[in-house]
């Protein structure tokens, strides 16, 4: 297929070009550059420009549009549906990597090649932190970019509430330079819906002071770690009882702003693959107010694991990363709640007999409440809806080792993922996806969508004017 790739165009974009041009040829080089997150599928795309600068991107998109070649954007390739490689043509934003902190006006411009981690440690230097997720390599932008919701999300709202401005390329090379002023229709797109703008190439973003406490003569910023329990015919009653306490704390407004609580029903390796539920405990803040607060739970049933402690923020940022193993093949859709599902009685113990007696052992169900500052704002104030719709977002997935022997059992427990997202015995899932969590493909699209109603016309107005050949043709206007 390289050959295709002959004549003068070529020649004319590796002798301009300042990042780096890799074909299929180029081994092992174009196999790591190709890898992703997510093993469930991998993308073969003809070429992938690494670009270093707004120029160099508007010479792959000159390219690409000479060639009659789709593009997408690789950031940090976490998105579970791997859609940064669907391309013919790659924009590969990783050599741009840098971040400026201006710790006097508490904000960031991020290169968007950047991931969680590179912003963590400019950022905590000067106590501060932004909204970024909870994986170390998880790109900034693309996170952004579709909503973005982080342990500082139930204080400073979701990422997109904190973004502030947009350098982007769009798809026919035009370089602008977007905010609230400049025009705020396309910022409102940039908020959740990001990817329609063409190829973001720094973000600005406010950031957050982080308070400092000591322990053992360290600086740490709150309490966090991961706390499990034993799911057995014996423990489901107190189980029942730990998660009916959350959701009162959600429906009473009474959980605080210092903590965003996950609980999952999974079966992680320390029990041998018997299922528990598993709280990911996060306070950010007073750690004897996180402890205070964590013991709630565990005065219901002591735990089988604590892991616990007081933490500065990079090590916060690290607690979520055992719960989903790098490399591994990876099915889920993340949705906003169905409250009144949810929340009526017997749901939870429903919930939780069915992990106990049917929920596949490659399978798992989070709750996690994406916090006040999020389920505040009105659901139009971005084009990321979904976040908004409830104060609960459930996830339903499964993963295995990537290993051919692996694929039978993830077979049989895709199939549980879609019946559980359409209804099965809980029926806790509204249909309103959060685009940046999700890889479940059905059929018939209207039964799941990323964006309400009004929000669709406004991302596909601006999509249209500034795609209107369509070159982006992957992202994701419904
Ligand atoms: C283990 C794990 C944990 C996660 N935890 C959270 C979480 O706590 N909270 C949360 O909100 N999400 C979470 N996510 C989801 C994550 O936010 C999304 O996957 C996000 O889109 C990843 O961004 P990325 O740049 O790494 O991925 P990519 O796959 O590289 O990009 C994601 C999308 O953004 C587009 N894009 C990327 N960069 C640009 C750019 N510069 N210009 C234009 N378009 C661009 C890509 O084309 C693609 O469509 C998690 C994902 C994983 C795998």
């Amino acid at each position: 297929m390289d050959s295709e790739f002959v004549g003068a165009d070529v020649d004319e974009l590796k002798r301009l070009i300042r990042g780096k041009i890799l074909f299929r040829s180029d081994a092992e080089e174009y196999f790591e550059a190709t890898e992703c997150f997510n093993h469930d599928s991998r993308a073969s795309p003809f070429v992938i420009v690494q670009v270093l600068g707004a120029r160099d991107v508007q010479l792959a998109l000159n390219f690409a549009r000479g060639r009659h070649l789709s593009v997408s954007v690789a950031g940090g390739r976490h998105m579970f549906n791997n859609a940064s490689m669907s391309g013919d043509l790659v924009v590969d934003m990783r050599l741009m990597r840098s971040i400026n902190v201006d710790p006097k006006e508490k904000t960031a411009w991020v290169e968007a090649g950047a991931i969680v981690f590179d912003l963590d440690q400019e950022a905590v230097t000067h106590d501060l932190a932004g909204v970024t997720g909870q994986y170390y390599d998880t790109g900034v932008a693309g996170f952004t970019l579709g909503g973005g919701v982080g342990y500082l999300s139930p204080k400073h709202g979701l990422s997109v509430d904190n973004l502030l401005a947009v350098e982007v390329v769009t798809p026919s090379g035009e370089h602008l330079y977007i905010d609230d002023k400049t025009d705020p229709e396309k910022m409102w797109v940039a908020r959740g819906a990001g990817w329609n703008l063409g190829v973001v190439l720094r973000l600005k973003l406010k950031l957050h002071t982080l308070e400092i406490f000591q322990k053992d003569e360290k600086k740490v910023h709150g309490h966090a770690g991961l706390v499990m329990w034993a799911l057995t015919g014996e423990t489901v009653d107190p189980i029942v009882s730990i998660l009916e306490k959350y959701l009162q704390m959600v429906d009473s407004e009474k959980l605080p702003v210092e903590t965003q609580p996950l609980f999952a029903f999974g079966n992680p390796p320390p029990f041998g693959g018997a299922p528990v539920l598993l709280m990911q405990h996060v306070w950010v803040g007073n750690p004897a107010d996180g402890e205070a607060f964590l013991k709630e739970f565990t005065d219901i049933l002591p735990p089988t694991v604590d892991t616990c402690d007081a933490l500065d923020w990079i090590g916060i940022q690290a607690v979520h990363t055992p719960m989903f193993p790098k490399g591994h093949r990876y099915y889920l859709s993340m949705r906003a709640a169905n409250e009144e599902a949810l929340f009526r009685p017997g749901t939870v113990r429903t919930l939780t007999e069915t992990a106990l007696e049917e929920k596949p052992k490659e399978a798992l169900i989070v709750l996690l409440a994406s916090g006040k500052a999020c389920t505040e704002v009105p659901i139009g104030r971005t084009a990321c809806t979904s976040l908004r719709e409830s104060r609960i977002t459930c996830l339903a997935g499964c993963h295995v080792e990537d290993k051919v022997e692996n694929s039978d059992a993830y077979e049989k427990a895709k199939i549980w993922v879609r019946e559980t997202l359409v209804g099965g015995v809980v029926p806790i899932f509204k249909p309103s996806v959060y685009t940046n969590l999700d890889n479940v493909n059905f059929k018939e699209e209207s039964k799941q969508s990323a964006y309400a109603d009004t929000a669709k016309e406004r991302i596909a107005t601006i999509k249209s004017e500034l795609d209107p050949t369509n070159l982006f043709k992957f992202t994701k206007v419904r």
